[in-house]
């Protein structure tokens, strides 16, 4: 009989408090999804039963986090959190310097205005929606080196997370090393459905960099999902622990930028951590004018050191190891009911396949936007559209058509229990069961920037 890896992954923790929900009708579902405009990320968290919107800042601290939040010192400088953060920064992931920020895109910023000049091209596996944006707004250009299979969702490639050399070779060989700053390493690629990176390609993109002078910057928000799918699934690592996993993999880039409100357990933090001295130097001189005060980067004392702790967590072996054999559980599910959804299953959620779910609507009708609001109007289930209205624009005005169309279900770390897993599989069934009722969207109201957050839509 087939085991599963995941067979147990009962989770390393009980439950010591609860937050009750709401449970809506139909009837108030409906009101609600047409006041928010189709739009998921316009509902109000009160009128949702299970909320998958996102895995970021959404995860249930621990009671030792807790425990830390009373002993913030909220000295505006020199905090002692600060200096515990930096010790296991340093520690867990092993870069030199540490600047903290708000959240991850602070350091998004920070890093792009001192790196990229205007004309730079800034290659990377897969764009991330902030990060390219600060790379844009910064007058750099985002070139996409990730390799082919991770645009195809059927694709069950275990490393899709990895980088082409040869369209990287192309871009140095077109531009000139001199006009690429930086190349930008996701682990755990969010766009393409939390899929990882292996070290293998990290080394081979290591060793290339290193000949051409060029630096890697390790966009390192879900490191610990990455280090789990290595130790699963590529040769020689299935003995090493996360944690050594985790610092083999930062190693090997010479920066990083951090959203700790995923891996890291905590509901707001972030950082820029960097190897080079100048670099550090101007990125604490610039987070005064951004963030805060270098010691704190726009955070509480203890913030800082929920972060702490939280790091340190997210990178014990049975954390993880339940924490995505939740989200494989859920995946399983859902391809058990015949639901198409991106393979293999990464890390942080279930990424569906809208085009193949809902192939009689155009990608002009955002057929993720619709799926999304077709699932919260069956449970209360709320999601996300991750396709043509996360891409976007290009400077020219037109839409970025991205080949994958899908409706992202996020799970928040240490939240929701197997119980509910089933729920959310069920309720995605139940939709997929009367999928050719489902009418496409228009788009009535657009914002300049990231329109996916305040997009309004209305039914066809
Ligand atoms: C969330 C995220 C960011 C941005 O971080 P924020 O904390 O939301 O500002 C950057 N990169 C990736 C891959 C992310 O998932």
């Amino acid at each position: 009989m087939h085991k599963s890896p995941y067979h147990s992954w009962a989770e390393p923790y009980k439950i010591k408090m609860v937050e009750l929900l709401k449970m809506t009708s139909p009837q108030q579902r409906k009101k609600a999804l047409k006041e928010a405009g189709y739009n998921t990320f316009l509902l109000r968290s009160e009128d949702v039963y299970i909320d998958l919107l996102t895995d970021s800042g959404t995860s249930a601290m621990s009671d030792r986090q807790w425990a830390g939040m009373m002993l913030g010192d909220e000295a505006y400088a020199g905090s002692r959190n600060f200096y515990h953060l930096e010790e296991v920064v340093k520690d867990v992931y092993g870069y030199k310097y540490l600047v903290p920020t708000h959240q991850g895109r602070g350091a998004e910023n920070i890093i792009s205005k001192i790196l990229i000049k205007k004309g730079d091209i800034i290659p990377g596996n897969m764009y991330f929606t902030t990060t390219r944006l600060h790379q844009e707004l910064a007058g750099g250009k985002f070139e996409d080196i990730i390799i082919d299979e991770a645009h195809d969702p059927e694709n069950e490639f275990p490393f899709k997370g990895n980088v082409d050399l040869d369209k990287l070779d192309k871009l140095v060989k077109k531009y000139g090393a001199s006009k690429i700053p930086y190349i930008s390493i996701a682990t755990s690629v969010n766009m393409a459905g939390g899929q990882p990176i292996s070290i293998a390609n990290l080394k081979a993109l290591r060793a290339y960099t290193k000949k051409h002078g060029i630096r890697i910057i390790h966009d390192m928000t879900r490191v610990a999902e990455n280090a789990h799918f290595i130790q699963q699934r590529e040769a020689g690592y299935s003995k090493m622990p996360i944690r050594s996993i985790v610092k083999l993999i930062c190693s090997l880039t010479d920066g990083a930028t951090m959203s700790a409100k995923k891996d890291a357990l905590v509901n707001i933090g972030g950082f820029l951590a960097i190897n080079e001295w100048d670099v550090f130097e101007e990125a604490r001189n610039m987070v005064v004018v951004y963030e805060g005060l270098h010691t704190y980067g726009g955070l509480a004392g203890r913030d800082m050191e929920a972060m702490a702790i939280g790091i340190l967590e997210s990178v014990n072996d049975d954390h993880i190891h339940a924490r995505v054999g939740q989200v494989v559980y859920l995946g399983e599910k859902m391809i058990s009911f015949g639901i198409p959804i991106v393979k293999p299953i990464g890390g942080h959620g279930i990424f569906v396949d809208a085009k193949k779910f809902l192939p009689h609507i155009p990608q002009d009708q955002f057929p993720a936007q619709t799926l999304a609001a077709a699932v919260y109007l069956d449970s209360g289930v709320r999601t996300m559209e991750r396709g043509v209205v996360s891409a976007g624009r290009k400077a020219n005005g037109e839409n970025y058509f991205p080949k994958l169309e899908l409706v992202r279900f996020t799970i928040p770390r240490r939240v929701y229990t197997q119980a509910h897993m089933d729920v959310i599989a069920e309720s995605t069934a139940r939709v997929f069961n009367k999928r050719q009722k489902i009418k496409g969207l228009k788009m009535v109201y657009e914002p300049k920037y990231l329109r996916f957050f305040q997009a309004r839509f209305e039914e066809i």
